[in-house]
């Protein structure tokens, strides 16, 4: 009897991942589709400074504009596309969308600030500086316009040649920022080998501000840090006037998230900016 239910029991589990390969092969055939039908677009999310409340960058969030599904968040197909090697296309055109949509803006007389695009780890090669060179030249757009955003991933990996391709990115003039910060297995000793510039605190710490102590102690140990590596400081996932304000008392320099805007599109971001939309502070903090 107990075989038999070890059984059923693999069955039953080989049937879900079935079905699972069977999932991604159709969201890998769709996304392949999707690049040549041009169902992709960008949203673009603002960053506020915690000092002046304003607009002082923006992340680049990829949507899919499924012509059954609608719009599908890149939770769904980000994983197939890593799974699959797809990321290396979908990365390109990412890159490419940002800096023809920073080339409009600009001839359009909007004053823009720097815009992040989300790398994945497989994009960190050797060529990835000349590729990027070659986009921005296309394009006619400046090195300090881009932040590129890396994950924890490629820190681990710890290599001499990513802190090389790091230093060559730094060196034309693009700023890196450390995404999901807190998530991963960097420690300190790790974190100061590479060119970083910006830490992001990941939204998982920031959901508990300022009630949970260890979101409070872990936030706090991530802006000192940060501080004392002369990185700024950004918080994802920032929902609350409370968190803000907490965050602010830290000495967080930029939040992002829903308390001043969600990704929007990109023709929305503009008007923001246009508009000069700025994040309300409240009272201004004692000064000691
Ligand atoms: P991420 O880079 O950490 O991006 C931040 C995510 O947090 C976004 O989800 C954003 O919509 C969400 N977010 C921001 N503020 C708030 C908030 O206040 N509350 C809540 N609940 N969520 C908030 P999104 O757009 O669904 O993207 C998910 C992830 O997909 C990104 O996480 C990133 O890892 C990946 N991704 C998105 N676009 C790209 C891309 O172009 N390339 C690569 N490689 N990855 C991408
Ligand atoms: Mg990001
Ligand atoms: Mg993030
Ligand atoms: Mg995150």
């Amino acid at each position: 009897k107990a075989i038999r239910s070890i059984e059923s029991g693999l069955l039953f589990y080989s049937e879900e991942m079935n079905q699972r390969a069977k999932e991604h092969m159709r969201i890998e055939g769709e996304l392949r589709q999707a690049l040549l039908n041009q169902e992709l677009l960008l949203y673009y999310q603002p960053k506020v400074s915690l000092r002046s409340g304003r607009i002082v960058g923006a992340e680049a969030l990829l949507r899919w504009r499924h012509p059954v599904r609608g719009l599908v968040s890149p939770g769904v197909f980000i994983p197939v596309a890593e799974e699959t090697g797809l990321i290396l296309d979908l990365g390109s055109w990412v890159l490419e969308e940002a800096c023809r949509q920073i080339r409009a803006w600009q001839d359009a007389n909007l004053i823009m600030p720097p815009i992040a695009v989300n790398l994945s780890a497989r994009q960190f090669d050797s060529k990835l500086p000349q590729r990027i060179a070659a986009v921005l030249e296309r394009h006619q757009v400046q090195p300090e316009q881009i932040n590129l955003e890396i994950t924890e991933s490629l820190l681990v990996r710890g290599a001499e040649s990513v802190i090389a391709i790091m230093n060559e990115l730094r060196a034309m003039g693009m700023r890196l920022s450390l995404d999901d910060f807190g998530t991963g297995y960097s420690s300190l000793a790790y974190l100061k080998k590479f060119p970083i510039s910006t830490l992001k605190i990941d939204r998982s710490f920031v959901i508990g501000l300022p009630d949970e102590e260890n979101d409070c102690a872990i936030a706090r140990a991530i802006v000192t840090m940060a501080q004392q590596l002369r990185q700024e400081i950004v918080a994802e996932g920032v929902e609350t006037p409370e968190q803000m304000n907490f965050l602010r008392e830290l000495g967080c320099d930029q939040l992002q998230g829903y308390l001043f805007s969600q990704p929007v599109p990109a023709a929305d971001f503009a008007t923001m900016l246009r508009d000069g939309k700025r994040l309300a502070l409240g009272a201004r903090l004692p000064t000691p």
